[in-house]
């Protein structure tokens, strides 16, 4: 046969085969009460995929071409959760931001397996106290009561599939979501245990009891990003860590002495069990995290950061890390506060040097969307005022719109000498590292005395 007919046949066959084809097409849209922000992310991982805005009916859409099958998640300020998308889909969703995880419903294709998801994560929330009390129980006590538990998801499940056309993805990542989930809590128990009863070392484990290892899948592509996948690596890598010192390290309960000591062990297990890119750099990064926003000894987080460079120098979130450890160490106690520049409520430009100069100053964090912290600091704060009257204490704004802060500072009745407004987030969080929203800054004369304070445990 000629070739080029040959090509021109292959190429109808191909033309044919795509349109009969159901459409790739995915929508997805919805309806959000009480918006927070004015549009909403959709995510793969950590890649946003587009970013819809709101329009005056607070509703939003998102028509891709295509997706990447799988678990999705959208975030609309502050808060975000998962979404299945797979080709073909049309989906809509309405919540209401008051009570955002529990006013959330999906409705059209893939409904059913997005709303069990949903489901889960709030019994998963409820469950978590009752878990907590298991914690006593010997060992294949808590075993059966956390198999229990997830045997009863499992045939809700089941109960869903057999009247509910789900597809095999969503299938397994409800099933991964449920067996994880339990395993988190079996990783847990010998710490927990140990801590509740007030027991001298780790009580001893049936043979069995981490039979569901082998089980474990270190490459799971689709759900690095899933947090009862991606919090039961973080636990399992905590326990694997110490067993591993305890059994071949010399010095007995050295990790408990030594942050340092631990996190390097964390990151040689990383090292050599996590292959997928994604998890690992994800996992590295959460040791780093938690690691420096310990506030070790600066010649203890050098060597860290070191090590840490060796094995994941190309991380994807190293600029943050970096950024991270430049900001901690700038802001060790005898040290000058940084020249960062905020704003006071009539515009101008101040620097937090400026600030602290001359007085005792403590520096803490709000932001207007978190309704509740919000309440909950400024009740603190006043309650610290009093009892330490010496003190300044500076309200820094973050995530907030300026006409709304400025509103803000009117309808709580706050001191307008005492506030101050934000612009970048990013920039306050690499600088002055407010990954904890009790954070707070103790400075005497623009001299650092407590960079890493906690408005509730350190005063
Ligand atoms: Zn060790």
């Amino acid at each position: 046969m000629n070739k080029a007919l040959l090509y021109f046949i292959i190429f109808l066959l191909a033309a044919c085969n795509t349109s009969q084809n159901k459409s790739t097409a995915v929508y997805f849209g919805g309806e959000i009460v009480n918006p927070t922000s004015e549009y909403v992310v959709l995510f793969k991982g950590d890649i946003a995929l587009d970013t819809a805005y709101l329009d005056q009916n607070n509703r939003f859409t998102f028509q891709l071409d295509s997706v990447d099958e799988g678990l999705h998640h959208f975030y609309h300020f502050p808060e975000e959760q998962y979404v299945i998308l797979e080709r073909g889909d049309s989906i809509q969703l309405r919540l209401n931001t008051v009570d955002f995880d529990e006013s959330l419903v999906f409705s059209g294709t893939n409904d059913q397996v997005n709303n069990f998801l949903l489901e889960m994560f709030l019994v998963n929330e409820q469950e978590e106290e009752l878990i907590y009390t298991y914690y006593e129980l010997e060992p294949e006590s808590f075993r059966n009561k956390i198999d229990s538990l997830k045997n009863i998801k499992l045939e809700a499940l089941n109960n869903l599939s057999l009247e509910a056309e789900l597809s095999d993805a969503g299938m397994e990542i409800a099933k991964a979501g449920i067996m994880y989930t339990s395993y988190i809590f079996k990783e847990a128990y010998p710490f927990y245990h140990k801590r509740k009863k007030g027991e001298k070392s780790m009580h001893n484990l049936p043979p069995d009891f981490y039979d569901y290892r082998a089980d474990i899948k270190y490459d799971e592509n689709g759900l690095s990003y899933y947090r009862p996948y991606y919090n039961f690596m973080k636990y399992h890598l905590g326990n694997l860590s110490y067993m591993d010192c305890k059994n071949g390290c010399e010095t007995e309960n050295m990790m408990a002495k030594n942050q340092l000591h631990f996190n390097q062990h964390k990151l040689k297990l990383i090292d050599s069990l996590i292959k997928q890119n994604e998890l690992r750099d994800n996992l590295f990064r959460n040791v780093a995290m938690d690691y420096l926003l310990k506030y070790d000894k600066e010649e203890n987080i050098e060597i860290f950061i070191k090590e840490f460079h060796q094995l994941s120098g190309n991380n994807r979130h190293i600029h943050e890390i970096n950024g991270l450890y430049d900001g901690v160490r700038n802001l060790q106690p005898q040290k000058e506060l940084p020249e960062f520049l905020v704003y006071d409520s009539e515009g101008n430009k101040v620097s937090i040097k400026d600030i602290g100069k001359d007085r005792m100053v403590v520096f803490y964090f709000w932001s207007a969307p978190r309704k509740r912290h919000f309440t909950n600091m400024i009740n603190r704060i006043n309650l610290l005022k009093e009892k330490y009257p010496d003190y300044t204490f500076i309200g820094l704004n973050v995530r907030t719109d300026h006409a709304r802060w400025n509103n803000m500072l009117e309808v709580s009745q706050l001191d307008k000498n005492e506030q101050f407004w934000t612009e970048n987030f990013e920039e306050v969080a690499h600088t002055l590292i407010v990954y904890d929203p009790n954070r707070s800054i103790i400075a005497n004369d623009g001299i650092i005395v407590d960079a890493f304070a906690n408005v509730y445990t350190s005063f």
